[in-house]
């Protein structure tokens, strides 16, 4: 049975004399929305992406057992995957050009199933960058982080939109909860989300698909909550389980490793931008993708001082090239979008292109990661076991802090991800013995196991910071991103509180305790940078107005996170996909009005 269909081909040679009506840079999330939204509306487009297609179900390999990869599904000798220690103990470049190791990546590269991902995460080594301790995660490939990203899909709530207005730090975001509230609902619809309806004001419900089931330990802890006034939902995942109309995407069969870490769906029920965005968006025969192509300088017309196109590198023959368009969309992701802007200086924008405001690379935030809460639910040791894998994720808790109520120590909120339960891999390597009863120790007690760990907003501060750092430069031949960014005291406050009452819900629900972590885990461990080129209604203070549009130069967008003012709490990526679709829309009214 065919499930999904052989993507369109990308054409052999790409016309770089045409003059595009737009181009965009990068192919996530974001990117894969404005292609998306674009060509429906028509316009010529031309999508730039730095890495390569790869076959990605064949490296995904969803149905695999670990005892069918020869090492377990750990990646071949000579590969490494950078350790907390790693993180925190040295500056960055973390991987020395003349490294031992073959290929460096990221922590990520470290959990297990790391042959599964070897294609998709970034080879330190060719992409350093210098500054402050950060784990930096990049997916350099058609789809980027898509193709892995854990697929929790959360919406923001005015809480986050006005959190100036809630608690008097930082400042307001441009729009309200009801200008990007038909566009949630839009990406819910076309995309597909699975989830629970739960009615909570500051976690706006979703246009829900069947939720997955939470499983016994999990509702043991949800029944715990409720009394507290606080919420173990099923895990609201980027996953169409009922079914959307596009032929390159299968509805969730609940199958397969989706419990794998690092991994994806090889049936592309979990949202990837590839499936989900670009190819439907090829076949209205609008868009013209170009794969290794990294772009190092959106190029200006000298006379009006507005974006003409981009300036790339062919990433396999590092041969320089230039394509020509109407309208420049920037999309590589929050922290390569500020690199680009950054680089991208001329006479007329000699801080590079849209800061005006000094304020691209500033403004830098994200979620803070550490403390979690591990536990052992005894009614379950050496029950049966359920087909408890074939999920997208266990279970949520919203934040609870600092909406009603104000906390002593700290503004804003954090969240927890969790999960009970047996997975393709037993969490259950911490017993003791050996053979025979080693082996029954391990069954018994593989689904008896819970946890969940927080995220936490880290407030943005201008101080906050990344900038081009000219001394040190990646594989060809571009400046590097330099960090200026640590965690301040709110973080540290809040991290305390989140051990806190991670360890009070679940010994509300009887579970044992086996560990409660308090430290904080390197910066950019949470993979939801944000902030660099933050919206806002005065020019002075903001790089881009409310449709992601520049200050400076009107016919530049940057519509992936950098745009937003805060980090919230809630996972950034279905509300990156919104705001691109609100902005594209508006684009394209205003490039046919003549405007731009
Ligand atoms: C393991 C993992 C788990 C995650 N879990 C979640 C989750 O549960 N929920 C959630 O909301 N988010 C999650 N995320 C984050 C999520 O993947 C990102 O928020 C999302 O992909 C951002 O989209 P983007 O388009 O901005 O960036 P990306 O998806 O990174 O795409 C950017 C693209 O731009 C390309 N690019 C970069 N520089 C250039 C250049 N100079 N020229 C041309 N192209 C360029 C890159 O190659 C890449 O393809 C997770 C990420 C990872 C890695
Ligand atoms: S459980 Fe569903 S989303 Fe996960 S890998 Fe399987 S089909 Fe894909």
């Amino acid at each position: 049975m065919t499930i999904v269909l052989t993507p369109p081909p990308e054409p052999k040679e790409v016309d770089l004399t045409e003059t595009y009506d737009a181009i965009v840079v990068g192919s996530g999330a974001a990117g894969g929305m404005a292609a998306h939204v674009l060509t429906s509306h028509g316009l010529k487009v031309l999508l730039l992406e730095a890495g390569k297609k790869i076959n990605v179900e064949a490296e995904l390999r969803s149905m695999q057992w670990p005892y069918d990869h020869p090492r377990r599904g750990d990646a071949p000798p000579g590969w490494h995957a950078l350790s907390l220690n790693e993180y925190n103990i040295r500056k960055p470049p973390y991987a020395a050009k003349n490294s031992a190791y073959k290929h460096v990546w990221s922590y990520v590269g470290g959990w297990g199933g790391s042959d599964y991902v070897k294609d998709i995460l970034v080879d330190e080594k060719e992409n350093p960058y210098t500054g402050t301790n950060y784990a930096w995660v990049r997916a350099r490939l058609l789809g980027g982080k898509t193709n892995i990203w854990g697929r929790l899909a959360l919406r923001l709530s005015d809480y986050d939109f006005k959190a100036k207005t809630h608690d008097g730090y930082g400042e307001d975001w441009p729009i309200s909860y009801s200008d990007i509230e038909p566009y949630y609902d839009r990406v819910d619809t076309y995309l597909g989300i699975s989830g629970f309806k739960e009615g909570l004001p500051h976690l706006p419900d979703s246009l829900f698909q069947r939720s997955h089931r939470l499983n016994a330990s999990e509702i043991q802890l949800r029944k715990a909550l409720l009394p507290m006034g606080r919420v173990a939902t099923p895990y609201r995942a980027g996953v169409t389980t009922d079914g959307v109309k596009n032929k390159y995407r299968s509805k969730c069969f609940g199958r397969g490793a989706c419990g794998r870490r690092p991994g994806g769906c090889d049936i592309h029920a979990a949202f990837d931008s590839p499936t989900g965005l670009i190819y439907p968006a090829m076949d209205t025969g609008n868009l013209t993708l170009r794969t290794n192509s990294t772009a190092y300088e959106i190029t200006v017309d000298k006379n009006t001082g507005k974006a003409s196109g981009v300036a790339f590198v062919d990433s396999q023959t590092h041969k320089a090239l230039e394509a020509k368009a109407k309208v420049v969309i920037v999309a590589a992701s929050t922290l390569e979008s500020a690199r680009l802007l950054l680089l991208s200086k001329s006479s007329q924008h000699p801080n590079g292109i849209g800061n005006s405001s000094n304020h691209v690379g500033h403004n830098f935030c994200e979620h803070l990661m550490g403390p979690g809460v591990t536990g052992l639910v005894k009614e379950l040791v050496g029950k049966e076991h359920g087909n408890e894998d074939g999920r997208p994720g266990g279970f949520y808790v919203p934040r609870f802090r600092n909406l009603k109520d104000k906390q002593p120590g700290f503004l804003r909120g954090y969240g927890f991800e969790g999960s009970g339960g047996k997975s393709m891999f037993p969490d259950s390597t911490d017993r003791p013995g050996f053979g025979k009863a080693y082996k029954k120790e391990v069954r018994d007690y593989a689904g008896a196991f819970i946890n969940m760990g927080g995220f936490g907003e880290v407030l943005p501060r201008y101080e906050n910071a990344v900038s081009i750092d000219p001394n040190v430069k990646d594989a060809w031949g571009i400046p590097v991103l330099k960090f200026d960014y640590t965690f301040g005291d709110n973080e540290k406050k809040m991290a305390e509180d989140m051990a806190t009452t991670a360890k009070e819900m679940f010994e509300a629900a009887g579970i044992e305790i086996i560990g409660v972590d308090r430290e904080l885990l390197t910066p950019g461990w949470s993979i939801h940078e944000l902030g660099t080129s933050r919206m806002g209604n005065d020019p002075k203070t903001s790089v881009l107005n409310q449709f992601q549009q520049s200050h400076d130069v009107k016919n530049l967008f940057v519509v992936d996170g950098s745009s937003h003012v805060n980090a919230s709490c809630q996972n950034p990526t279905w509300t990156i996909m919104a705001l691109a679709w609100r902005s594209c829309d508006h684009l394209a009214d205003e490039l046919k009005k003549g405007n731009l």
